[in-house]
């Protein structure tokens, strides 16, 4: 089977501002693309890497919005994309809350293993080791982790801190206290960011994962960025 290298992407904050907080991106009008998107997604594609979009939405457990209301927009967002000539080979999202305690909702995988079963239909495997997960909640990067890619933390959350300098992290707050949670929980050992390139300072502080094993995860990165282009670029930088 072909082995194919897969950026999974956050879809809030990533892709589009994340919605105001307690509210939730129900409308294609209300969706707003943050900068650099369309480039971003033609390079990933252009470096041979396959596109796909992992979203928690527990909005639709809420009742905000329907199943068929979040597939309709998420059609208007590759379609939007591949004229802007860009591809996504999919969006997977989890409609459950945390109550539900489904397989689906990251940190868990069950979105990144449904994608690789599809793939597979298409006699494509991912290779792992060349494929990344984008996202700018810790739960984006622990889910990465739990799959066993390499992960990007767009810091910003989409918002541009570019004039002043000055974060603007009250504007990034997400909702959803069980998604602040995982935010502001210190990664486990393995999530702190490896600066690429740059050997470790201080051997006692292990970058790895621990686990010591041959299946190659302890040679993943964790990267920082500041937007999707600029992790994608980072992305292509590191490739082999
Ligand atoms: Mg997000
Ligand atoms: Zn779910």
């Amino acid at each position: 089977m072909e082995r194919v290298p897969v950026v999974f992407l956050d879809r809030d904050g990533v892709i589009n501002e994340q919605a105001p907080p307690h509210q939730y991106i129900t409308r294609w009008e209300d969706f707003r693309y943050l900068p650099g998107v369309y480039e971003a997604i033609r390079k990933l594609n252009d470096a041979g890497y396959r596109g796909v979009i992992v979203s928690n939405q527990r909005c639709i457990a809420r009742g905000l919005l329907t199943a068929e209301g979040m597939e309709a927009l998420n059609r208007r967002l590759l379609e939007d994309i591949e004229a802007h000539g860009g591809k996504i080979e999919a969006v997977y999202y989890c409609p459950h809350d945390v109550s539900d305690n489904c397989s689906c909702r990251k940190p868990k995988t069950g979105m990144l293993e449904q994608a690789a079963k599809d793939l597979e239909e298409q006699g494509l495997k991912i290779h792992k080791k060349a494929s990344w997960i984008v996202g700018d909640f810790r739960s984006d990067i622990q889910t990465g982790m739990n799959y066993g890619i390499n992960t990007v933390h767009i810091l910003s959350g989409g918002i541009d801190t570019s004039d002043s300098g000055e974060a603007v992290n009250a504007g990034t707050e997400p909702s959803d206290s069980a998604e602040m949670e995982n935010v502001r929980t210190e990664p486990s050992v393995g999530a702190k960011p490896v600066n690429v390139g740059t050997e470790p300072s201080d051997s006692a502080e292990p970058v790895n994962r621990g686990t010591g094993s041959s299946d190659g995860t302890d040679t993943l990165l964790h990267l920082e960025a500041g937007s999707l282009l600029e992790a994608v670029d980072k992305i292509l930088e590191v490739r082999e």
